[in-house]
């Protein structure tokens, strides 16, 4: 198996006034490649630490990936610190310092001198443009099968660079091939953790215990499944495994691998030609958030409204002063108005409705914080269900969201609800 480092440069990283998010999505590309990442260090912009850093990841990796600091100030130091450790020297690569210009023309600026040192490079690298940017890439090969990668550091840049420029010769060079994947990841939404562990106990008893393991977050449970890392045929592994999953924890999998609730819920709409509205009282429009972070969700997505006070659910939804005044606006009965006023203000197939009190302050003892209601509303019937939830307001906000979208994605599943 192929090894990596990745390293991440930056004083803003170590201030934590910037999160590393290259590292993670690296991680992930290179996993897709079948590369194993073996280590990652996070360090500031300084020749010394740059170069004891790289040390570290050439000694110990076949690729090194490093982000950062390929800039044209005096903080930028990557590219001179590697060829100092590789001893190759650079070059002005004429080449580059057109583009240079050519970039700054084209946004009518001046170019300062300083940008000259983002076309110094060795001779044996290879350059990587940068569509995006100004700071160019390198690839540079050292001795037999390594490979020092340095790309720049804002996000946008490295990623494209990554895809266009770095991943195809990986794959070339080390003979690679995509989503030859060691893993599965089934996903339940409901149970605990512990309560999967139990459904799971037979199985988990068989399987050895470094290829399964439950990952617990925002309500959801993964189940992932890796084989071993040099299996061949690693899906004759990991099949099994999951069918016997699925025969023990049936519909509360809602999906697998890059599935979320929102995908699996908009799929299944898409599928049937449905769409659905939503009024929001506690979640302040997040249920409506994620549905229209997924791009082409206006298909099956009417809108939403974010009805938080007493007088919005009456004026927008026609939630009825009686029912606020003798159940409370947290209260299942306002919440199956909401959602019955939202299916017939917008005419959607399905209204979904979420209320309730996600602290810190406003519970009380009969109506604690995490109490929430979500309701969902279709053409033959109305489900109301009260939910208690521990956690701070941002999970007790998440959990209920994703609890309205389970329990859409249950009932169109089950063929218990139509529209
Ligand atoms: P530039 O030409 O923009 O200076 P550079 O290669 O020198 O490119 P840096 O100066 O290290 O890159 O970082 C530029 C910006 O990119 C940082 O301000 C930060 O917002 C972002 N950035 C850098 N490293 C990371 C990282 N590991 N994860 C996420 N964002 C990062
Ligand atoms: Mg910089």
């Amino acid at each position: 198996l192929i090894k990596a480092y990745i390293l991440s440069t930056g004083n803003e990283l170590l201030l934590g006034t910037t999160i590393d998010s290259n590292s993670v999505y690296l991680s992930k590309k290179l996993r897709e490649l079948g590369i194993k990442v073996i280590g990652k260090i996070t360090v500031g912009d300084t020749r010394e630490n740059l170069e004891s850093a790289f040390r570290l990841a050439i000694s110990s990796a076949e690729v090194v990936i490093c982000t950062g600091g390929l800039g044209p100030t005096f903080d930028d130091l990557t590219k001179e610190v590697v060829c100092g450790l590789m001893k190759c020297k650079m070059q002005i690569n004429q080449e580059i310092v057109d583009n240079l210009k050519a970039y700054f023309i084209s946004r009518n600026r001046p170019m300062p001198d300083n940008n000259l040192s983002q076309a110094m490079f060795p001779p044996e690298a290879t350059i990587l443009p940068n569509r995006f940017g100004t700071a160019p890439g390198m690839y540079l090969p050292v001795q037999q099968d390594k490979k020092i990668i340095l790309l720049p550091g804002p996000p946008c840049e490295m990623r494209n660079m990554y895809v266009e420029e770095v991943e195809p010769r990986l794959k070339e060079d080390f003979n690679l091939q995509q989503n030859k994947s060691n893993t599965r990841i089934i996903k339940v939404f409901g149970p605990g953790e512990s309560q999967v562990d139990q459904i799971l106990a037979g199985i988990t008893k068989e399987v050895d215990k470094s290829n399964i393991a439950l990952l617990a977050h925002d309500g959801e449970v993964h189940i992932r499944i890796t084989a071993e890392d040099d299996q061949e045929n690693s899906s004759e592994v990991l099949e099994p495994i999951v069918e016997a999953v699925k025969v023990k924890l049936k519909d509360k999998i809602y999906g697998y691998d890059n599935d979320n609730l929102v995908s699996v819920v908009v799929q299944l709409l898409k599928e049937r030609g449905q769409c659905l509205a939503s009024a929001e009282s506690c979640t302040g429009g997040l249920l409506s958030k994620l549905i229209t972070d997924m791009p082409g969700s206006s298909e099956i997505f009417w809108g939403s409204v974010v009805s938080y006070s007493n007088q919005a659910k009456m004026k927008l939804l026609g939630v009825s002063p009686e029912t606020l005044e003798n159940y409370g606006a947290v209260s299942r009965e306002t919440a199956r108005e909401m959602a019955i006023g939202i299916r017939k203000v917008s005419g959607a197939d399905y209204g979904l409705s979420i209320t309730g009190i996600a602290g810190p302050d406003g519970g009380t003892k009969t109506k604690p914080v995490g109490l929430v209601y979500i309701a969902l509303a279709a053409d033959n019937t109305c489900i109301v269900k009260e939910l208690r939830s521990r956690g701070n307001r941002k999970s007790i906000r998440i959990i209920s969201t994703k609890s309205v979208l389970d329990l859409l994605r249950r009932q169109l599943l089950a063929g218990g609800i139509s529209s």
